[in-house]
């Protein structure tokens, strides 16, 4: 037991594998400095982000406001997510308010919302003058469900934010259907999922509007940014309207784009290893009772672990919830937590269809591993499969 405890998951150590000592009057000799580590911290210390930030700097493109890597950026994840617009912006969260700015959602309208997401994504609704409209989960991955979408509907409903959470997939050709039957729009919030892939299509591709996100946990990150990707012109001007409104009010600067090229080149590879850790994970986990993996119901889908999500059952560890396995995990380091709290599902601000009984389980019971464990090899992904089995054996014996 000592000795797994002693397991010691790399922390987000900024220092540890800094690929230069900034302050270098020369920092173009890259053959002399030492390779990044390896480890599994993120920021990935990839070499390109580090040549990346050599050429920004030799071009001073790092202190203007535009340049060749924001217009580059732009055109890669255009192709990457085969959208006619792409948006930069300041993060995530504010693209999604830029999303629903651009597809003309306003006061008076309502917004459809799974009853568990990011917390920002209703705040972004309430930004705008809408009202969300929470909606219960797919019992099999706690994700949004497509069968209630009909049922939250209103004459007010202009929009829905389906969002892609913990390795979990929406059947977004679905919702895709519905929507266009019934004229609302759909805002596509990839920001956990870049590099995912829904019947062939990047998520984020299926939407009126995506979202991604470049946070410095995320997938690509620069420490902050996000973009919007749309579909038609009078939605990126009405979003490019809005954002550039005084001066820029949410840029993404131009060193922010230049880290991100080189991440983009690398996300095919590094989500088709982080699937393949995370299933490495679940078939070490066969058989121990207290979790079960998220299930998605997609063809030809490819999931994207920013966090891999499970669904705790505790009828399985003698009653025990959440909070009882987390005091247990996290002296060993593991990189396991609770997923997002959920919304006030009575309050006021929002209007509940049905008895969200799935998105109350999901607020409650959700754990979700942080996604560098993925790319740091198969030791590390058994040793964390063998501690939290461990756990979860030691509570099912309890009583
Ligand atoms: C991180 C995240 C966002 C917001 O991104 P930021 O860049 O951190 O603002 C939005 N939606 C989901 C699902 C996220 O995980």
């Amino acid at each position: 037991m000592r000795e797994l405890a002693s397991l010691a998951f790399e922390s987000n150590d900024r220092d540890e594998g800094a690929p230069a000592d900034p302050r270098s009057p020369h920092p173009k000799v890259l053959p002399d400095l030492p390779a990044p580590a390896p480890s599994a911290a993120w920021p990935p210390a990839d070499a390109e982000i580090f040549e990346a930030l050599q050429r920004a700097w030799q071009d001073g493109s790092w202190g203007r406001y535009e340049g060749p890597h924001g217009d580059a950026l732009a055109s890669a994840l255009r192709d990457m997510f085969r959208v006619r617009h792409v948006l930069l912006c300041c993060s995530g969260t504010i693209a999604v308010e830029l999303a629903l700015r651009a597809l003309k959602v306003g006061p008076g309208d309502e917004v459809l919302l799974a009853g568990y997401d990011f917390p920002g994504n209703f705040r972004a609704i309430e930004a705008v003058g809408a009202l969300p409209v929470l909606l219960d989960l797919d019992p099999q991955n706690w994700n949004l469900d497509p069968d209630q979408l009909e049922q939250a509907c209103s004459p007010r409903t202009r929009a829905v934010i389906v969002s892609h959470l913990h390795g979990g997939l929406v059947p977004m050709d679905r919702v895709r259907t519905w929507a266009e039957q019934r004229g609302l729009s759909i805002v596509e919030d990839a920001c956990q999922a870049s590099g995912a892939r829904i019947e062939g299509r990047p998520a984020g591709g299926w939407g009126h509007a995506g979202v991604i996100s470049f946070g410095g946990s995320k997938l690509l990150t620069a420490g902050r940014g996000g973009a919007v990707l749309l579909e038609e012109d009078a939605s990126y001007q009405r979003a490019k309207v809005w954002a550039n409104r005084g001066n820029q009010a949410y840029p993404l600067s131009e060193l922010q784009a230049a880290v991100l090229l080189p991440q983009l080149r690398r996300l095919e590879e590094r989500t088709h290893q982080r699937a393949a850790a995370a299933a490495r994970f679940w078939r070490r986990l066969q058989g121990v009772p207290g979790v079960r993996p998220l299930r998605n119901r997609v063809r030809d889908g490819l999931a994207a672990y920013y966090k891999l999500g499970m669904q705790l059952v505790p009828e399985e560890l003698c009653g025990a919830e959440r909070e009882v396995l987390l005091e247990r995990t996290r002296p060993l380091g593991l990189p396991l937590e609770a997923g997002f709290r959920g919304f006030a599902l009575r309050s006021r601000r929002a209007r509940a269809c049905g008895p969200l009984t799935q998105a109350r389980l999901a607020a409650a019971r959700m754990l979700v591993l942080h996604h560098p464990l993925l790319l740091a090899g198969d030791a590390a992904v058994d040793r964390a499969a063998s501690l939290l089995a461990e756990a979860l054996r030691s509570l099912a014996r309890s009583t």
